[in-house]
């Protein structure tokens, strides 16, 4: 190739030609550096054909100025790039730059100094290097980066350099990973896990797309089941990629994996440090990664063998990204296994409606796991109608419910209450004036957080610490909490049952594996008598001594009424029942409520998933929603109020006017402010026959935006806020 097109790595370019000096080579999909004015820009070599641009004659290109030394994007990977950018009405070059891990992972290797600990106390410990040697243990990283976990500066690190507490070493900064072996522990199946086992390994043994639903109810082991399929993959010296819905079940991810394959896998997140960061692409990129573990973000890295994908908690929400690319990293996984010829298990015990439609129309296969593993029962399932049990006036648990709490801390059994709200109280208003708490740069209330004294708002991280007295009226101590988060329900706990051991677990309190590896532990040792906790404790764990779970509001979820609430609320109840009873021990859920007649709940307490499932479908189907229609959002924002509104109604003024496409709005949206940006909605609603994706780009693009105004659009949405 003499002359190449560049996908560059910068939304705001087009695609560039170039030039290929003499004695560079360069293939489709190689990694290349090339001038841009007095500039350098990072690009890919992409097929020509697939990338139109204006022609610019030989004479006039300028020369590439260097193929990085690293291997090629595959042509499987160009296609997925391709769809996501074209399905999502997203830029190429946003798409392109998620298969990337970080800039200095495309420079050639070398070494580098870690420093550790080295078990030498310094003769003088002042309260800085006693907190510094604390935090390290175990840990090896740059003096940066161990200074930033240990929350002292690099100057004391070096002090403890000086005086032999530390020591430096060095290592290969692209050291691999060490090798998982398939035969470590495996365990002994039962009949339908081992059927289960064998239809995955001998899908990825096969090879060839093959999308799966492993639709099993929860303690079924399901992990179990796909760990064999990853065993396949790695005899055969496949990668695995598993997708988790949040950081925060990593953890648990890891120790079962370990326990498993006898090493940890790979793991991939934002909040690695840029040279793990840079350690694992490179692994990933050569093909010696061998399981990768992260978050959606894992998904677009450029595997070089990839096996297998296993998107674990398919039905999460959190799977789809809502900002930047807006991606559904359920979906996209799908794709991903399309183009690369390989199996794909999407696991659940709630799967989502969409997914459901898909194994019935035979497009998914489905892989049943019916009952719980070793026999353990699913747990009786109690709805308690709160018109009729009416907790105490500024208390939220019901009699029933406080007596099977009472039962279970007689009997010593655990017990978890959940309730998805962070904080103490959701709004906090004034007793004199009425005052109340809002954040300056959203539509939404400052939450109160007792535990550290402050109010936040939970969009933008605005915070203020609690005042003692009003700021409209100033009458001192006047501030009401209204409603229950977290918080207060362990505070109300607390009240009733002086001597019981709680733990409350939210984002604010489980924030990093160390704190997830305690709080495990000390439920595992039976520290713990009561959890109180939100959505993050709903999933993935698995403490064989807890036999009750008390859903503290299951009308939170019904509230606001979106598209998917329904759907929502059967899964976030159905997987924290799933908590309960998982050992030897039989568990119960008691269900609070103000509605029991909600069809969710009745389908819950009669355990009629099914009739759920297709009531929630019909409904659907009337309302022309996914997976029977097709919804796009199109979102106007700008930090000026009019210039949103204008864009919006320039948007609106030109609105297609088709068969079976209809466009609502545009509107303010309910988040009518968001981050100090003033925002408006369109929701465009069609029949699944419509181009939908063209037909918007072909509708903004006739329009021109002020700079300051932001234009997203939408795809498949599941926020509407
Ligand atoms: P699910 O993800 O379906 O809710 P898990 O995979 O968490 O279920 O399995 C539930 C528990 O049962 C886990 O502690 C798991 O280790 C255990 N388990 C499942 N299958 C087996 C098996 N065949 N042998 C031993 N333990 C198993
Ligand atoms: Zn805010």
């Amino acid at each position: 190739m003499r002359r190449v097109r560049l996908l560059v790595f910068n939304a705001a370019l087009g695609p560039l030609d170039y030039r290929v000096p003499e004695g560079m080579a360069v293939e489709f999909g190689c990694l290349v550096v090339a001038p841009l004015g007095p500039r350098q820009v990072l690009g890919v070599v992409w097929e020509p054909e697939r990338l139109p641009a204006a022609e610019v004659p030989d004479t006039r290109l300028r020369p590439l100025l260097e193929a990085l030394p690293v291997p090629p994007l595959s042509a499987p990977l160009r296609r997925l790039i391709e769809w996501t950018a074209d399905y999502y009405c997203a830029p190429l070059a946003s798409v392109a730059r998620m298969a990337m891990g970080s800039l200095a992972a495309l420079r050639g290797g070398g070494t580098t100094t870690e420093y550790r600990l080295t078990g030498e106390v310094p003769a003088r410990l002042t309260t800085q290097r006693a907190a510094a040697i604390d935090a390290l243990h175990g840990e090896q990283a740059s003096l940066r980066e161990l200074a930033e976990r240990a929350g002292v500066s690099e100057g004391v690190l070096r002090g403890l350099v000086g005086v032999g507490a530390l020591e430096a070493v060095t290592v290969d900064i692209d050291r691999p990973f060490p090798p998982a072996d398939p035969a470590h522990a495996a365990p002994r199946l039962e009949a339908d896990q081992q059927a289960a086992a064998d239809v995955f390994a001998g899908a990825v043994r096969d090879g060839g797309f093959q999308p799966f639903l492993l639709d099993g109810v929860t303690g079924s082991g399901k992990t179990e089941c796909y760990f064999e399929g990853i065993a396949a993959a790695i005899d055969t010296r496949r990668q695995v990629l598993v997708l988790l819905p949040e950081i925060a079940l990593t953890e648990n991810f890891l120790r079962r994996f370990a326990a498993r394959f006898g090493v940890a896998p790979v793991l991939w997140h934002s909040s690695l440090k840029a040279s793990e960061r840079r350690r694992a692409w490179r692994a990933i990129v050569r093909g010696d990664a061998q399981v990768v573990v992260g978050a959606r973000s894992a998904l677009f890295l450029p595997y070089a063998r990839l096996g297998l994908i296993v998107v674990d908690e398919a039905h999460e929400v959190s799977f789809k990204q809502d900002e930047g690319v807006r991606y559904n990293a359920r979906d996209v996984a799908v794709i991903r296994a399309k183009f690369e010829g390989i199996p794909v298990v999407l696991a659940s015990a709630t799967p989502a409606l969409e997914s459901m439609q898909l194994a019935e129309a035979g497009v998914y296969r489905r892989v049943e796991l019916a009952a719980r593993f070793g026999g353990a029962e699913l747990p009786d399932i109690r709805v308690i109608d709160l018109r009729a049990e009416q907790p105490e006036r500024q208390h939220w648990l019901s009699p029933p419910l406080v007596k099977e709490l009472k039962d279970r801390l007689l009997r010593g059994e655990q017990s978890l209450l959940f309730l998805n709200r962070r904080g103490y109280a959701p709004l906090t208003l004034c007793r004199h004036c009425g005052y109340r708490f809002q954040c300056p740069n959203c539509t939404a209330w400052l939450v109160e957080h007792r535990l550290s004294r402050r109010l936040a708002c939970h969009h933008c991280g605005h915070e203020v610490s609690t005042p003692e007295a009003c700021p409209e009226c100033g009458a001192p101590d006047c501030m009401v909490a209204c409603g229950p988060g977290v918080e207060r329900i362990a505070d109300e706990v607390a009240e009733r049952f002086p001597e019981a051991r709680v733990a409350v677990v939210t984002s604010d309190t489980l924030n990093s594996p160390g704190k997830v590896g305690e709080f495990v532990e000390a439920v595992e040792r039976g520290m713990v008598d009561v959890i109180v906790g939100t959505q993050l404790v709903t999933k993935g764990y698995h403490f064989p001594e807890l036999t009750l779970v008390g859903v503290i509001d299951a009308d939170l979820g019904l509230e606001g009424g979106d598209l998917r609430a329904g759907e929502r609320t059967y899964q976030q109840i159905a997987q924290v029942a799933g908590r309960a009873g998982r050992g030897e021990k039989p568990g119960e859920v008691l269900i609070q409520t103000r509605h029991p007649e909600a069809p969710v709940l009745r389908a819950l307490a009669s355990g009629d998933r099914d009739a759920f499932y297709d009531a929630e479908a019909e409904s659907r189907r009337e309302a022309g929603a996914p997976p029977f229609g097709r919804w796009a959002a199109i979102i106007v924002s700008s930090e000026d109020e009019t210039e949103a509104r204008d864009a919006a109604r320039a948007i609106g003024g030109i609105r297609p006017d088709l068969p079976d496409l209809m466009v609502l709005g545009p509107a303010p949206a309910p988040m009518a402010l968001l981050r100090g940006r003033h925002r408006y909605r369109l929701l465009v609603n069609a029949r699944r026959s419509v181009q939908l994706q063209a037909i918007i780009r072909e509708w903004l693009g006739r329009l021109n935006f002020p700079p300051g105004a932001r234009v997203a659009v939408d795809v498949d949405p599941y926020s509407f806020v």
